[in-house]
């Protein structure tokens, strides 16, 4: 089928040599090497040279509104593979849940003999939809973090508005108290910690370093009656 050239309008035997087609991926329209002035010689260094290229006018000076929304499309990709990954991720979790956290069969079995049959879980996947929190969700909280060490006016919701952006995470989902003392007189003190949870199934992302801002620290933290427990 023969191509009309943008430029003459006039057609383009596929066959004849004289044509090169425009190097854009969305674009690919074919001229007359003539009409775009492409002499033999800049030909021969087109097709010889891999970095250079023939574009056409409409490419060369596609405008931003363009560009933008190729941006978007790519943009729109890009979060398809991160819903991938984290699909991958809860996965990941989930077996984790399943076969790292039994208990051991025997303890099991010698706990509770009339249960012959260990409880099935037969959860499949576990949920990351930060954007919705138009259903309220229970989630296991088993571990906490003390974090530090920040200026002393930093607040609780500082805290988890920052994990809610970096971890993309519902805002409803982090748990965060500030350890001060009852007693403690904040502009005493230097610094504040905070003691912070998330969700059982996503709790080790808290130890990600590239959430925190630099010289932040990050400790298993330990609540005070456990300590006591340990101790006895
Ligand atoms: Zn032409
Ligand atoms: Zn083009």
């Amino acid at each position: 089928m023969a191509e009309n050239c943008p430029k003459c309008k006039k057609s383009i035997n596929g066959k004849e040599a004289g044509f090169i087609i425009c190097n854009s991926d969305d674009c690919r329209k074919k001229f007359h090497r003539t009409c775009v002035n492409i002499d033999d010689a800049v030909y021969d260094v087109i097709q010889k040279n891999p970095m250079v290229s023939f574009n056409c006018d409409e490419c060369k000076n596609q405008s931003p509104r363009a560009l933008s929304s190729k941006l978007h499309t790519i943009e729109e990709k890009v979060n398809k593979v991160c819903n991938g990954i984290n699909q991958i991720q809860g996965r990941m979790y989930q077996q984790y849940f399943q076969f790292g956290n039994q208990p051991p069969m025997q303890q099991a079995s010698a706990l509770d003999t009339t249960k012959k049959h260990p409880q099935q879980n037969n959860l499949i996947v576990v949920g990351n939809n930060c954007n919705s929190d138009r259903l309220q969700v229970v989630c296991d909280y088993g571990r906490w973090v003390q974090v530090g060490k920040f200026a002393t006016n930093t607040s609780e919701e500082d805290v988890i508005d920052h994990l809610a952006e970096e971890l993309k995470i519902n805002k409803n989902l982090v748990k965060c108290t500030k350890l001060v003392k009852n007693d403690a007189n904040l502009s005493q003190l230097s610094y504040c910690k905070f003691k912070i949870s998330i969700p059982d199934y996503r709790f080790n992302e808290l130890f990600n370093e590239a959430i925190w801002p630099s010289g932040v620290m990050v400790s298993p933290f330990t609540p005070r009656s456990q300590l006591n427990q340990n101790r006895l």
